[in-house]
């Protein structure tokens, strides 16, 4: 309709880094051939730092601080702008993995996958009509963070889903504590049940709007532990307590909360079953970093109280270093690279791990230009995700693909040392 103003009302950032870059060129592009103005809405400070000319700073409901970018991102005034600042400045370069690793690598897994295949649609001969995940091997340590990340569309829910028996698999099995469980979540006792409790993206859809919270953080205590009356009430407060919100939030509805509290509710409602396991599944996604950065916080300190395995799902490399402490990279619905975040994130790296690691949006302006003229960005911008059969899947993104073999045959995980626990599946390694 050739606009005189375009309005970007929150563009969908959550896709993954690379896929960030694609849209953020895409919006430069299409605002300076159009010839328009545009207003871009958003949380995303670093998305700000690229694509603005000006910047405005609202703090509830009012304008806190306005000028050039340059001096907004680089000579931040306003408290709650340094806040924001502060709340995406770049975990990774600053010092990678910062979730120091002070546990010892239990022997133990909590939970395990074997081989899981999985997709959509008939299965025939242990393959999906529309296949996701190929022979996915992925192990929990007991008290750890294990963290997936990977693009949108590449089988990150799709592996939640089929750890918590809501999606069953073509192939493959999930274990916990070495017993196999059953694919279909009603099929599993009320005690395994009990021991892997899942959080949800959206607080606002996986919340009854109808329950008020004491209810929904309520309802585990009386389903798994049997408790009623005041000791359910009693500790229901705790759990509040726990995630930091007041104990008379118990009597409110979750549309009177905001969305990070709203995501607190989730953590209480998980945490009163006293799960062993915790599947987080882009939990932080869609708050804001201040908010995203207080929610991780709380998980930290949570899970070094109360010993919880947790599988961090997310797309933002960054965040996950932060927290995890063994990082999996999936790739078109198989893992690419395995191990402990500090081995992971320096080299030698998967092609792929190393675009993700370079597509990590900093807060700096000409950020996205250089980076999408790096030559691993420029081998993989404009190239599809393929499912491949044969070969290599990140084929045809790659810029260091060996024609002849990378596309015939599909590399396997290896250690990067021998018997070590960082596996690189790479031709190349
Ligand atoms: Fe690139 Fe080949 Fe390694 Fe795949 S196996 S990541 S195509 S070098």
């Amino acid at each position: 309709s050739r606009p005189s103003l375009l309005v970007l009302d929150g563009p969908p950032t959550a896709l993954g880094v690379t896929t960030q870059i694609e849209a953020l060129k895409g919006f430069k592009t299409l605002i300076r051939e159009e010839k328009a103005a545009a207003l871009y809405v958003t949380h995303d400070l670093s998305a700000v730092a690229q694509i603005a000319d000006r910047v405005v700073v609202l703090y509830r409901g009012k304008i806190v601080e306005q000028g050039p970018v340059d001096q907004i991102i680089g000579r931040p005034e306003h408290p709650y702008t340094r806040r924001l600042m502060e709340a995406v400045a770049p975990r990774m370069s600053a010092g990678k993995a910062a979730y120091i690793d002070q546990v010892k690598r239990p022997d133990s897994p909590s939970m395990e996958t074997c081989k899981v295949t999985a997709g959509y649609g008939k299965i025939t001969d242990g393959r999906s009509a529309i296949p996701v995940l190929s022979d996915v091997d992925l192990t929990l340590p007991k008290g750890r963070v294990l963290g997936v990340i990977g693009e949108s569309g590449c089988g990150k829910s799709t592996l939640a889903r089929v750890l918590a028996g809501l999606h069953t698999a073509a192939r493959g099995e999930v274990l916990l504590d070495g017993a196999v469980l059953s694919p279909i979540v009603s099929e599993r006792s009320r005690h395994q049940l009990q021991r892997v409790q899942f959080i949800f993206q959206m607080a606002d859809t996986a919340l009854n709007p109808r329950q008020r919270i004491g209810d929904i953080v309520g309802r585990p205590l009386t389903f798994y532990h049997g408790m009623t009356a005041k000791a359910r009430w009693d500790e229901v407060a705790r759990l509040l307590d726990l995630v930091e919100l007041p104990a008379a939030f118990a009597r409110r509805y979750p549309g009177e909360l905001s969305g990070g509290q709203k995501q607190r509710v989730s953590l209480a409602r998980a945490l009163a079953a006293r799960p062993d396991v915790l599947l987080c599944d882009e939990v932080t996604s869609a708050l804001d970093a201040i908010v995203g950065d207080n929610v991780i916080a709380l998980f930290r300190s949570l899970q070094k109280k109360t010993g919880v395995s947790i599988v961090f799902i997310s797309h933002d490399l960054s965040l996950v270093s932060s927290f995890a402490h063994d990082i999996a990279v999936l790739y078109a619905g198989r893992i690419v690279e395995k191990g402990p975040v500090q081995q992971v994130l320096s080299p030698p790296y998967h092609p792929y791990t190393r675009l993700l690691i370079a597509s990590v949006p900093e807060m700096r302006i000409g950020w996205l230009e250089d980076t999408a003229n790096s030559r691993s960005a420029l081998a993989a911008s404009g190239q599809a995700v393929r499912l491949a059969e044969t070969g290599c899947a990140f084929f045809n993104r790659c810029p260091s693909a060996i024609g002849g073999l990378c596309d015939q045959s599909v590399p396997k995980l290896k250690p990067v040392q021998a018997k070590g626990p960082h596996t690189i599946a790479c031709h190349l390694h």
